[in-house]
């Protein structure tokens, strides 16, 4: 069990939540109650669980176990109508998560974008650590380090902060969830399969609209595909090459790119399903037509797309953006080779809110 004082109520799935109706002294339809106020209906306090008899109420608020949600310290919009969150924690640790109108997911992409009075469809990117311990060489978390993982409550309460903030109904409208902000999510393994679980049975989202991406932690790959309840995966390949990917994500000494191919190959797939490969490309690095052809041969045999994303750069970090006829020669070459290939527009650039960009900066 979690610790109430930190975490409080939020991150506790109906079981837990059954134990404490219990030691209440309370029937156990009272954990229903808690469950629909906690997940469906997003309520941020136990003040306002009105279905819940006031003494219930006080008696879990006496031992610390209210409905905490994460607070949005500071949000900052971007011109194309992406908003990155500043999140704080119970112990005052912050993290980002980002709201994208009209997904960048790769696979919408009509090129156009919607203000938020007017969204379609939306993205949330959420972290899943304090930081980020993998250290890829072009990635601004990666220069935090690790500090912690989040809870299950504390991913969770990322996606509820933003969703009350955006005042979404579930019922009719479409949000996506890709687990790709700070941290890696296959190094906090148990709190981020637990909140998957939260989200997809208590809040509403369905397994087919989340996206997990790894930089390629193989044990967990391996566990993630037997999992019942499971949303998409998402592999960092970023370089087509050992000797490169050694160079720019150390993970790549643990597990290589032979490991990491046979454990793409071994996934159990879905019907219709894909794996997505992440592609960040570096001038002069790995952008070049001979790493395309190297990443054509990676990819044989594997039910995948690629998501091409051109650096974003940041102080610190010490690759160059590719020119855009390179990063089109790349994905043509891809596309002519039966691989479906998308450059991904960056969103939010100009907040520091796009991918790898992500480092609780305050301004
Ligand atoms: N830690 C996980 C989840 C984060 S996803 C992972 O790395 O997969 C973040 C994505 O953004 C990854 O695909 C990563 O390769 C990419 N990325 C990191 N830094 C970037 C940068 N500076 N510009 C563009 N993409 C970047
Ligand atoms: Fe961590 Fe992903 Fe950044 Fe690599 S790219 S340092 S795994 S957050």
């Amino acid at each position: 069990m979690p610790d109430p004082l930190q975490d409080g109520l939020l991150g506790l799935d109906y079981q837990e939540l059954s134990s404490i109706a219990q030691k209440f002294g309370q029937p156990e339809f009272r954990a229903r109650q808690l469950f629909d106020a906690l997940y469906p209906q997003r309520l941020p306090a136990l003040d306002s669980v009105s279905t819940l008899p006031k003494p219930f109420r006080a008696a879990l608020q006496q031992e610390g176990l209210d409905i905490k949600h994460p607070r949005v310290e500071k949000s900052f919009q971007s011109t194309d109508g992406t908003i990155r969150y500043l999140i704080s924690m119970a112990d005052a640790e912050t993290v980002e998560t980002v709201w994208m109108p009209e997904g960048d997911d790769g696979e919408t992409g009509d090129g156009t974008e919607a203000g938020d009075s007017e969204w379609h469809r939306a993205t949330i990117c959420v972290s899943s650590q304090v930081g980020c311990a993998v250290n890829c060489q072009f990635c601004l978390t990666a220069l935090l380090g690790v500090k912690r993982n989040l809870s299950a409550g504390e991913i969770v309460g990322q996606v509820i902060a933003v969703l009350n903030d955006r005042q979404v109904d579930m019922e009719r409208q479409r949000v996506n969830i890709v687990f790709m902000g700070m941290g890696e999510p296959f190094l906090n393994y148990p709190n981020f399969i637990k909140a998957v679980r939260l989200l997809v049975e208590g809040v509403g989202f369905p397994e087919s609209r989340m996206t997990v991406s790894t930089s390629g932690i193989l044990p967990r790959i391996h566990d993630f595909g037997a999992e019942p309840v499971r949303p998409k995966l998402a592999i960092s390949l970023n370089a087509s090459n050992d000797q490169v990917r050694g160079s720019i994500m150390p993970i790549n000494k643990k597990w290589n790119l032979e490991m990491l191919m046979q454990a793409a190959r071994d996934f159990p797939l879905r019907n219709r399903e894909r794996i997505t490969f992440e592609y960040v490309l570096l001038a002069g690095v790995n952008d070049s037509p001979a790493h395309a052809r190297e990443v054509i041969e990676l990819l044989r045999g594997i039910r995948c797309k690629v998501n091409l994303i051109a650096l974003n750069p940041g102080p610190g970090i010490q690759f160059g953006t590719p020119a855009e006829q390179s990063v089109q020669i790349f994905k043509d070459l891809l596309v002519k080779a039966g691989i479906p290939a998308f450059v991904r527009r960056p969103r939010g650039r100009d907040i520091y809110a796009a991918c790898g960009q992500l480092k609780r900066t305050v301004a």
